[in-house]
């Protein structure tokens, strides 16, 4: 028989007391937040962001809190209603048609009440008995996507990570594993003296690839840069030269890595050439397709893709061009098998020896996380509801806007366009006639402060070739030409009013 210990004093009133685990302020809570939420969704005026100070952000936060700390305090609904108020008004409003500026997009609302569920249930993905749903769910999206890739239904393998960083950090350590299956052990100081192992990369790839580089022990020294050409896609015809020179120099280049729309610019590299010549060479074939990936659901621009079946490894941002919240990432395998060989732990607490059909389920050693949002189930329930029409049609959209968007700017003697663009991204500069460039070397950026301050318009910057150049990225469907042509009014008024200060300044 059990005694119950007499020096233990269980106090049951620290047990109760506070109502947070009550269902019915939940439900008033969630009333009032999806009220607001409504409201925010329908302001549809032309803004872009106005940056608070952060400092005095944080003192507003700060007042925010509650001082007691002996006793749990009565649920204080006024509160809670000024930290949603302060929450939603102080980012940047996706869903306006002002914003222009980054790749993550006015969401699809009903996915943010799917991840509300996620959180309330609160069933991490990476085993299947914590995560029955999702952990099936991804088999089930993965054949969906696979259709537009086309390998073999039980051959290739596709995870979730948070995120493409972390998803191109995985794939290149799969790859360094399979190259080299003796590092994860002893180190890649096992290899001293033999030769060092490489990684090939566009010169415009996007900063995660360098720093995964860095990570995985290959060193940044260790990347060869692949030239691009004017569209800024890798440059096909330098590819193997430039290998070879790196071979030359005692690298062993194991993995070149394409991008499927790039960062800058959205810029595909050629998959199918890219393929080819990394079969040839017997390196593995990363593709980073965080921003492009999407467009695979398109039968419109689904061939910007060609060749993709070619990676060995695949990343696709399901939070850019599929309107999700942040985040959802999909990594994909050609090979099932080496889906594997990116992490080759064993823990007896959570990996069973012997797979049974639960087990089979789990992504836990495919995975970087342990306890990992079930971030498909966005994705998934949205897919179920309205299929891939949804987000063709909506991508499709913001691609076609961008062609007018290059149309438009084309037409304007006092704009340059700094290339043709191939997905949702843009970049131009305003030159007028009036301009010295070398007297304003920063003319580009300086004009982008002066929109962002304006704040009707969010847009970015970027160097291209060295030289400050403006970014638009369309990823709200409620941008219009109209828009645009707002927007080069805007700075047109903005480079004007920049050059005049210049000349008073001067005087
Ligand atoms: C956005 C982006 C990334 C980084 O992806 P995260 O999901 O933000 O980690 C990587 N590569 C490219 C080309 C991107 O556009």
């Amino acid at each position: 028989m059990y005694l119950s210990d007499p020096s233990i004093n269980i106090d049951q009133r620290k047990n109760s007391g506070a109502d947070v685990f009550d269902p019915e302020l939940f439900r008033k809570s969630a009333e009032m937040v999806i009220a607001k939420l409504e409201k925010y969704l329908g302001e549809s005026s032309i803004r872009g962001l106005a940056l608070s100070n952060p400092y005095v952000l944080l003192e507003t936060a700060k007042d925010l809190m509650n001082e007691e700390n002996e006793s749990i305090p009565a649920f204080d609904q006024e509160k809670l209603e000024a930290i949603i108020d302060l929450y939603i008004k102080t980012g940047i409003p996706v869903y306006s048609p002002g914003y222009m500026g980054r790749q993550f997009s006015g969401v699809i609302p009903l996915a943010g009440l799917i991840d509300l569920i996620s959180s309330i249930v609160n069933q991490p993905s990476s085993f299947y008995e914590a995560g029955p749903l999702p952990n099936v769910v991804e088999r089930i999206m993965a054949n969906e996507l696979n259709q537009f890739i086309g390998w073999e239904p039980e051959s290739f393998a596709m995870v979730t990570t948070s995120g493409a960083t972390l998803g191109t950090l995985t794939a290149l350590l799969a790859a360094r594993n399979h190259k080299f299956p003796h590092i994860w052990s002893e180190g890649i100081s096992a290899l001293e003296g033999q030769y060092r192992p490489a990684i090939a990369v566009s010169e415009d790839a996007h900063y995660s690839v360098s720093r995964a580089v860095g990570i995985i022990g290959i060193g940044e020294n260790q990347i060869v840069r692949l030239p691009i050409n004017k569209e800024r896609q890798i440059c096909i015809d330098k590819v193997r030269p430039t290998l070879e020179a790196a071979e030359a120099r005692g690298l062993k280049v194991f993995c070149l890595v394409a991008s499927a729309g790039t960062t800058s610019v959205g810029a595909f590299d050629r998959l199918d050439e890219l393929g080819e010549i990394t079969k040839e060479k017997n390196i593995w074939f990363h593709v980073d397709g965080a921003h492009g990936g999407s467009l695979l659901v398109s039968d419109q621009l689904r061939h910007k893709l060609k060749g993709i079946e070619k990676a060995d490894s695949f990343v696709w941002d399901a939070h850019k061009m599929m309107f999700l919240p942040g985040v959802c990432t999909l990594l994909f395998y050609k090979d099932r098998e080496r889906s594997y060989g990116a992490f080759h732990q064993q823990a007896s607490y959570v990996f069973e020896k012997v797979p049974n059909i639960y087990t089979q389920f789990d992504s836990a050693e495919q995975n970087f996380e342990c306890t990992k949002r079930p971030l498909i189930m966005n994705l998934w329930v949205l897919w179920s509801l309205y299929g891939k029409a949804l987000f063709a049609n909506k991508l499709e959209y913001l691609c076609d806007l961008t062609q007018q968007a290059y149309q438009i700017l084309k037409a304007e003697p006092d704009f340059q366009v700094l290339h043709q663009p191939e997905a949702n991204i843009l970049c131009f500069r305003y030159l007028p006639s009036n301009l010295v460039e070398k007297d304003f070397p920063d003319f580009q950026v300086a004009i982008r402060n002066r929109i962002t301050e304006g704040g009707k318009f969010f847009i970015s910057k970027v160097d291209i070739d060295e030289i400050g150049s403006l970014r638009v990225v369309f990823m709200n469907h409620q941008i219009n030409p109209d828009h645009i042509r707002m927007l080069l009014s805007e700075i047109r008024k903005a480079g004007q009013e920049l050059l005049a200060q210049i000349t008073t300044i001067r005087g």
